[in-house]
């Protein structure tokens, strides 16, 4: 069965609605970095290559430097990856014919690029698309899994998938569907259990429908499923209900709302809400969380402001109350309010399916919790040394990702005396709020030698909501290295 070429903008544009914001997970700063991240991703998390990455590019940031890796280091620096005397080997061969052949630079053609160590077609056209927008439609173990049971393609390998996308999308859309659907593989469409009944293709979707069986499980996932409406899957399309003119001071929740296809409703920003990027281009900023600018603020005329408990002062609210502006606080602390926080905002805005589709995911995913981890301490400032305690967001992150959070409760600053006496096996240190890097890695290493000290996506560990899933990622990620 094929999906018939008239529904592929419909699928097209339920794919833009879930996931406005779907990129490239693997974090890259160029086309060597690119490259060198895609091939350690074989047969392994994003999450986990992100958390290699960082040290294997501050000992080896170019083409040169990696030509002269000694295989062993290599090897020691990107083990957690698996595969990694094939993946060492690889990387030095590619790094040597870069330097040979293209003066260290990543070539932008796909002949050139698949003619290298280690970079075959996938890889190749992960290049291409991500680094230097070049149409492709690489497709991955994801891509393989969804676009077969939505009946896109019948094809056994990837290669042919491939094609088969390739003939049935238009050019200029290959590399953001290719984002959209590794998205939807990850979140919705998962490999043993798709959430078929909060899926947004489900009526597009002969897999999901009953209409034959699961090519991935070989089995049919639902029999008999209802004949749904299709105005039942109307809700992905932008509402109408709700607040209309939205302030956000939460980072997290801006980029919740730009998720949900409310950027249009969004009339400002604190100067902290920082992504999507393009938002800093299109919606105004009103001041950080604690001063916002309140004049600018009113003269926005918003129907709502989000603000956190956390963050913003009361005084804040209070000053909104008195200019008769409506808000609302969000006090988050652990992972479950985050579910019931995606409901209730979800119904609030008008996306409730939308919303349901992450809080069932965040549920699903909390499920997976098996076994009370090592000691594990997340670091959230230097000068002087504080921690996020068990009793924060961050600290119930830790718990549900497998690892065991320690410290005082809340936000406590920590002597160096302190924190050597609580003894923890891993030791956290996030990209913000406050900037770590590898300086203070090294000087927690050797406060603490028997720890495991991880520079961490800031962004994935303390944004709730937009983020939760990822930092519960790399949360277990880290738990099992
Ligand atoms: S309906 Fe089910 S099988 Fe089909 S795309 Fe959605 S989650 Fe996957």
């Amino acid at each position: 069965m094929r999906l018939s070429k008239p529904d592929a903008p419909q699928l097209q544009a339920r794919l833009r609605a879930a996931y406005p914001d779907a990129r490239c997970a693997l974090d890259h700063l160029d086309p060597f970095q690119l490259v060198v991240a895609t091939i350690l991703s074989a047969q392994c998390t994003d999450a986990r290559v992100n958390l290699t990455t960082p040290a294997l590019f501050a000992r080896f940031p170019d083409a040169a430097s990696l030509a002269q890796a000694r295989l062993d280091e290599l090897e020691g620096l990107i083990k957690s990856t698996g595969f990694y005397h094939n993946k060492a080997k690889n990387l030095i061969g590619l790094a040597q014919a870069l330097l040979a052949r293209h003066g260290g630079q990543v070539p932008a053609d796909l002949a050139t690029l698949t003619a290298l160590p280690g970079v075959g077609q996938k890889t190749a056209n992960v290049v291409l698309s991500n680094a230097f927008g070049v149409p492709a439609l690489p497709v991955d173990t994801h891509i393989f899994r969804v676009a077969r049971r939505l009946g896109l393609s019948k094809a056994t390998t990837p290669e042919k998938v491939e094609a088969d996308l390739c003939a049935l999308f238009p050019r200029e859309d290959w590399i953001e569907l290719h984002h959209q659907l590794i998205f939807h593989g990850r979140r919705v469409c998962d490999a043993r259990r798709p959430d078929c009944a909060g899926c947004t293709l489900l009526d597009l979707c002969p897999t999901g429908l009953g209409k034959m069986k699961d090519p991935h499980l070989g089995v049919k996932l639902i029999t008999g499923a209802p004949d749904l409406p299709a105005s039942a899957f109307s809700s992905q399309a932008p509402s109408t209900t709700g607040p209309q003119r939205i302030v956000s001071l939460v980072p997290s929740v801006t980029e919740l709302l730009v998720q949900w296809g409310l950027a249009t409703r969004l009339a400002g920003r604190s100067r902290y809400c920082i992504e999507p990027r393009w938002i800093r281009n299109t919606v105004p900023a009103v001041g950080g969380t604690k001063d916002p600018d309140l004049g600018r603020i009113r003269d926005l005329a918003p129907d709502l402001v989000i603000l956190e408990k956390d963050e913003n002062p009361e005084a804040v609210a209070d000053a909104l109350t008195a200019l008769g502006i409506p808000w609302l606080v969000l006090e988050i602390r652990t992972v479950k309010d985050c579910i019931a926080a995606l409901r209730s905002l979800g119904e609030l805005l008008g996306v409730g399916e939308a919303a349901e589709v992450q809080a069932t995911a965040l549920e699903k995913a909390l499920k997976k919790r098996h076994r009370k981890g090592p000691r594990a301490l997340a670091l959230v400032w230097r000068e002087p040394w504080m921690s996020a305690g068990p009793d924060t967001y961050v600290g119930d992150l830790l718990r549900q990702g497998g690892v065991t959070p320690i410290g005082p409760d809340r936000y406590p600053a920590l002597s160096e005396e302190t924190l050597v006496a609580l003894d923890p096996r891993i030791i956290l240190l996030p990209t913000e709020p406050y900037r770590f890097n590898r300086r203070h890695q090294a000087e927690l290493q050797r406060l603490c030698p028997e720890a495991a000290v991880h520079l961490v996506d800031g962004q994935a560990l303390t944004w709730y909501l937009s983020r939760t899933e990822q930092g519960l990622e790399l949360v277990r990620a880290l738990s099992i290295s």
